[in-house]
C-alpha cells in the first residue's frame, strides 16, 4: 500500500455530449490513477490510450443494457474504497450530475464511512441539458416559474409511493421526469387524475445532447400512446409544462443542416480536425477514421525481382504504397528509373499513375474504368500481354481479380506482396460495423492517400457502399479508382469549400 492516502472525486460527466463536462472534471480525469465509470458517462471522455497503456486504470461499472451480472451498488462502493486505500486518485465518473438521481450521494456516504477523503464535481444534469438541446427552457418568464426534477422509479400505481403526484400536478411549474419511460402511462394517469390540464405540452427527449438525439412531442393526454408507438426508450428525459411550446421557436440543435447525418472524416491530420469541427457544428455525427500504418512485409522477393528486372516485360502496380515501396527498394539496390527502361508499366488508376509520374515514369496502360476489372479489360485488348512475364507488386490480401485475369490472358505472373496495412483495429471495426448497419451517409476525403487508408481500414466492399465527398479532382480520381462513388466535389481545394460541398450533398 502506498504511503500517500488516496482520494475519490465524484465527477459529473455531463449529459452525453463529451464537451459538456466541466473543466475541473476533465482535468481530474487527465491526472487520475483510476477511473470508475458508468454507462451514461460518454466513453469519449476517457483518456484515449488508457485501454492500451492501463493508465489510468479503467473500471466499467455500468448497470445498463440488461447485463447478466450487473455490478451492484455495494460492489461499486467497495471498489472505489479499495482503489482509494491503495493510494490512488480515483475519478468516479457519473452521467449528468453525481448528486441528481445518480446514487452519487450513497457513494459519498460509503466513502465517509470508510474515512476516505472525497470531493464532488457537479455536472450538467440531463434534465436541463436534454431540454435545452430540444429547444425547451425549463423555466420561462410568464410560462413557468418553477421546475421540479422527479424520478419515474416511484410508480404511482404502486402503493406507498414516496412522490406526491397530486401536489406535483398542481405545482404550475415544469416537471422534468428522469427514468420515466416505463412508468410514463401510470404517471400521466396520476397527474390527470389529480387535475393537471390534459392539453399541457409534453416532450420526451431520448439520448439528449448527442448526435442521435430524438424528441417526441405531444400533450399530457397523448404522450403515453405516442411514446409507445414511436418506441421511446431509455435514456430519456420527459418534460411536462407550458414552456415546451417554445420548442417551436428555439429548436436550434435538431435544426442544424447536418443533424442526423453520419459522416466519416478520413485521416487524423490537423486538416481533418478542422473538418470534423465544422461538420459537427453543422450537426453531423462525425466518425473519424482510425489511423492506419503501412507495414512492409519481407521484401527479399521484391529485391530479387528488382535484381532481375530485365527478365520481365510488364510491371503492374496497384497503389501509391506499392509505388513507394518499389521505388525505395529500387534505390536501395543501387538502381534507378533507368532500370525500368525495357518494361511496360501499368497502373490501376490516376493516383498510382500520379505517384509514378513523380518518379519520371509515364505509364503505358491506364484503364478507362479505374478498378482492377477496368485494367484487365484494357490489358485483354492488347496483343503484348499473352505469353509475357509480369511483375505484380501489391498489398497482402488484395483481391485476386487482376492476377487471375492476367493468368487467364496467358501471362506468366510473379506476384510480390510488398506490404500490409495495419489499422487501428478497434476503430476500424467500429467504423466497419457502422457502415454495415447502414448508418453512414457520406465519407469525406482530402487526398488520394486518405482514400487508400480508408479502403485498407474497412475493406473494399464496405468502402464502396458509402458515397464520397472529395476535395478535388485528384482525390476524386483516387476514389473512382477504388470503386467509390463521388457524390460531390469541392469547388476549391479548401476545407470550407469541402464543407459547402457536403452541405449541398443533402
Ligand atoms: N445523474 C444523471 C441522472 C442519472 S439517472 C443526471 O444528472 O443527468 C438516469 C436517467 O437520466 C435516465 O433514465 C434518463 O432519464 C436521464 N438521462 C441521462 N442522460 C440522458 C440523456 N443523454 N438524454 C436523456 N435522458 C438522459
Amino acid at each position: 500500500m502506498s504511503e500517500e492516502p488516496g482520494k475519490v472525486f465524484l465527477v459529473g460527466a455531463g449529459p452525453g455530449e463529451p464537451e459538456l463536462i466541466t473543466v475541473r472534471g476533465r482535468q481530474l480525469i487527465e491526472t487520475a490513477d483510476a477511473v470508475v465509470y458508468d454507462a451514461l458517462a460518454n466513453s469519449a471522455l476517457l483518456p484515449p490510450r488508457a485501454r492500451e497503456t492501463g493508465r489510468p486504470e479503467l473500471y466499467y461499472v455500468g448497470k445498463r443494457g440488461g447485463a447478466k451480472n450487473p455490478v451492484t451498488q455495494e460492489e461499486i462502493n467497495q471498489l472505489v474504497v479499495k482503489l482509494a486505500r491503495e493510494g490512488k486518485r480515483v475519478v468516479r465518473l457519473k452521467g449528468g450530475d453525481p448528486f441528481v438521481f445518480g446514487r452519487g450521494s450513497e457513494e459519498a456516504q460509503a466513502l465517509n464511512d470508510a474515512s476516505v477523503p472525497f470531493e464532488v464535481v457537479p455536472g450538467i444534469t440531463a434534465g436541463i441539458a436534454a431540454a435545452a438541446y430540444a429547444g425547451i427552457p425549463v423555466t420561462h418568464r410568464g410560462l413557468s416559474t418553477s421546475v421540479t426534477f422527479v424520478t419515474g422509479h416511484e410508480d404511482p400505481a404502486k402503493p406507498h409511493t414516496q412522490t406526491n403526484w397530486a401536489s406535483l400536478a398542481k405545482s404550475g411549474g415544469t416537471l422534468v421526469l428522469y427514468m420515466g419511460v416505463k412508468t410514463l402511462p401510470s404517471i400521466v394517469k396520476a397527474l390527470l387524475d389529480a387535475g393537471m390540464p390534459s392539453e399541457i405540452p409534453v416532450a420526451a427527449i431520448q439520448w439528449g445532447t448527442q448526435p442521435r438525439q430524438r424528441t417526441i412531442t405531444a400533450t399530457l393526454e397523448t404522450i403515453a400512446a405516442k411514446a409507445a408507438k414511436e418506441n421511446l426508450a431509455a435514456p430519456a428525459i420527459i418534460v411536462i409544462g407550458w414552456s415546451v411550446v417554445l420548442r417551436d421557436e428555439l429548436n436550434w440543435f435538431e435544426h442544424r443542416p447536418l443533424f442526423g447525418r453520419r459522416i466519416v472524416v478520413t485521416r487524423a491530420t490537423q486538416q481533418a480536425q478542422a473538418l470534423s469541427t465544422k461538420l459537427r457544428e453543422a450537426g453531423a455525427d462525425v466518425i473519424e477514421m482510425p489511423s492506419t500504418q503501412i507495414a512492409r512485409l519481407d521484401l527479399a522477393p521484391l529485391r530479387e525481382a528488382i535484381g532481375d528486372l530485365s527478365r520481365f516485360n510488364w510491371l503492374v502496380l496497384t497503389s501509391q504504397n506499392a509505388v513507394a515501396i518499389f521505388w525505395e527498394q529500387l534505390l536501395g539496390e543501387g538502381r534507378d528509373a533507368r532500370a525500368l527502361a525495357g518494361l511496360k508499366i501499368a497502373a490501376v488508376g490516376p493516383a498510382t499513375t500520379g505517384a509514378l509520374l513523380e518518379h519520371g515514369i509515364a505509364v503505358d496502360v491506364i484503364p478507362t474504368r479505374f478498378v482492377a476489372e477496368g485494367l484487365l479489360e484494357t490489358m485483354r485488348e492488347r496483343d503484348d500481354v499473352r505469353g509475357s512475364r509480369v511483375l505484380y507488386v501489391t498489398a497482402e490480401g488484395s483481391r485476386d481479380v487482376l492476377p487471375n485475369g492476367l493468368l487467364e490472358i496467358g501471362a506468366e505472373l510473379t506476384v510480390v506482396e510488398a506490404y500490409r496495412s495495419i489499422a487501428d483495429g478497434r476503430g476500424a471495426e467500429r467504423l466497419a460495423r457502422a457502415i454495415e448497419s447502414g448508418k453512414v451517409d457520406l465519407a469525406t476525403f482530402t487526398s488520394g492517400s486518405s482514400v487508400r487508408g480508408y479502403v485498407d481500414a474497412v475493406g473494399e466492399d464496405l468502402a464502396q457502399r458509402i458515397p464520397a465527398a472529395s476535395i478535388g479532382p485528384q482525390t476524386s480520381d483516387a476514389l473512382r479508382e477504388a470503386g467509390i462513388e463521388v457524390k460531390v466535389e469541392a469547388a476549391e481545394a479548401t476545407i470550407d469549400s469541402l464543407v459547402s460541398a457536403v452541405l449541398s450533398a443533402f
